[in-house]
């Protein structure tokens, strides 16, 4: 069986059910995700949907071919959070999110997220949403009042709630609707409020303003997606009221279409039970992880040991866990050769159940295990002569590779401590005569011998609290006979 045949079976947040998935056009498989508002380093909890629908895309694209599969993910720059952030640090806006954005597309990339076919950026779509806005009021969903312009709930009331299965008086009653005078209906929320001077505007028919938060990703995902397309993912707290929202407008400004067929939500990464997030202060950043030295790759896999739909810790225990796994399972493969494989049918199978990538990453270990006792007893045989199971791991790698695991991008941090003997020993020797020079205080040598290294990709590190004791790191350290020769010569500074 190809890959080609999988059924894919998704909860579907809309029915409540796992249902088989089919495309409305297999040659255009089109998903869209929310994606972060840009004020600030992304922290884990928002890596976890980026992951989740890496996932998701990538199995897409091994279905249905990598140029049939169009995947959209938002980036949110206009908002009072990033407003807030401008006005307390007095720098521009603009500054802001384009650093921001660029801040998420590095952290995510070290997770090893694919970059979305489209990732438009809600200024970009001004003149959409107010298109989309008019298009509301003209319809008899939406009204103007006092530079404001609100979407009537009560214009949709039969179906607004249907995605958390709600109705809207018990969302009346559950939730802190934000009351204000302009408001026909508590519960009527805003597509377009007024802008002062000082804040970002753009010119409208209801004066100058900027969008509500909701009604970008309608207006983007009209725009990239049409006006019904197959996926759309986010936290499962968005779900309300942000994705009943975008459900009304969408389906309100263009009732030929269904906006989305279905909704997929992943569950929160959680600190002590609690979700993790900015507002509650228990979060940490995906790059404070990195900088500890927590490879993405390895908080890529703590992330697939959990299903989706489930809430999930990090813990330090999890992350070495990982770590030794992957050195192994890496370390195996390198050994093995390298030939072109076919994801295992039955992992497939896994990931196409609803991204069971939990089940996935069992039979993974189970078939590394299984390969690994084969590959001892053949290199035992007398008879057996070349390479030992290549194909069985290639296969094994092209499984691991499909979620996005064990691929070229992700493996430098393996490569950086597994160094050749002989390398170890130069590199040694070498931080020996830095450390003599040092208590030498011959500076001049110490510097040269630490610049010379740095240039290598070597980073030496002293000791605070004994200064005789110190190790190095090298992450950007490249094997070659250059680099050799250059080491080499580093030792000749001994004699001197
Ligand atoms: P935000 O920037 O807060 O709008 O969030 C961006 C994305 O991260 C949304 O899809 C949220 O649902 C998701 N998200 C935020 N916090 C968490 C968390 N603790 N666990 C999982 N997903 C989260
Ligand atoms: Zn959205």
């Amino acid at each position: 069986m190809g890959t080609k045949d999988t059924v894919i079976k998704l909860h579907n947040t809309k029915t409540r059910k796992k249902e088989v998935f089919e495309p409305i056009d297999a040659s255009n498989v089109r998903m869209y995700v929310c994606g972060p508002t840009v004020y600030d380093r992304a922290h884990l909890g928002n890596a976890r949907p980026v992951v989740v629908f890496d996932v998701l895309y990538r199995l897409l694209r091994e279905v249905y071919g990598a140029d049939h599969v169009t995947y959209a993910r938002n980036f949110t720059d206009v908002d009072d959070k990033i407003n807030a952030r401008a006005a307390e640090s007095g720098r521009p806006i603009g500054a802001i999110t384009a650093e921001t954005t660029q801040w998420f597309l590095d952290d995510m990339g070290e997770l090893g997220a694919l970059e979305p076919s489209h990732m438009p950026r809600a200024t970009e779509y001004i003149p959409q949403m107010v298109a989309m806005i008019e298009e509301l009021i003209a319809k008899g969903h939406a009204y103007a009042a006092e530079g404001h312009v609100l979407f009537a709930v009560d214009s949709w009331k039969d179906r607004y709630g249907s995605l958390s299965g709600r109705s809207v008086d018990d969302m009346i009653a559950g939730a802190r609707v934000e009351v204000a005078p302009y408001k026909k209906n508590p519960m009527d929320f805003v597509l377009w409020k007024p802008s002062t001077g000082d804040l970002p505007g753009w010119d409208s028919p209801w004066g100058r303003g900027r969008p509500g938060w909701h009604i970008e990703c309608s207006a983007m995902s009209y725009e990239l997606l049409g006006e019904t397309f197959d996926i759309h993912g986010g936290g499962n707290d968005l779900m309300f009221p942000h994705h009943e929202n975008e459900i009304a407008q969408s389906c309100c400004a263009h009732p030929e279409g269904d906006f989305a067929r279905f909704w997929l939500h992943n569950e929160m990464l959680q600190v002590e039970g609690k979700k993790m997030s900015k507002s509650l202060g228990n979060f940490f950043t995906v790059r404070d992880l990195l900088d500890q030295g927590y490879p993405g790759e390895v908080i890529r896999f703590v992330f697939l040991q959990t299903h989706y739909r489930k809430p999930m810790d990090w813990t330090d225990k999890k992350a070495k866990e990982a770590e030794a796994t992957l050195r192994k399972w890496r370390e195996m493969v390198s050994e093995c050769g390298h030939v072109a494989g076919n994801p295992i049918p039955e992992f497939v199978k896994a990931l196409a159940d609803d991204l069971n990538t939990a089940g996935a990453i069992s039979l993974l270990h189970e078939e590394f295990n299984r390969l690994r006792k084969l590959r001892n007893e053949l290199a035992h045989s007398v008879e057996h002569e070349g390479p030992i199971l290549s194909e069985e791991f290639a296969d094994f790698v092209a499984s691991a590779q499909l979620v996005g695991l064990l691929t070229e991008e992700l493996g430098a941090w393996t490569q950086s401590k597994k160094l050749a003997n002989e390398v170890r020993d130069a590199i040694d020797r070498v931080a020996r005569i830095w450390i003599g020079s040092r208590r030498a205080k011959n500076w001049g040598r110490a510097d040269q011998i630490r610049d010379e290294l740095a240039a290598l990709g070597i980073r030496l590190i002293v000791d605070k609290t004994n200064a005789s004791e110190w190790r190095y790191e090298n992450p950007d350290y490249v094997d070659s006979d250059a680099n050799r020769a250059r080491l080499k010569a580093l030792l000749k500074l001994e004699e001197k």
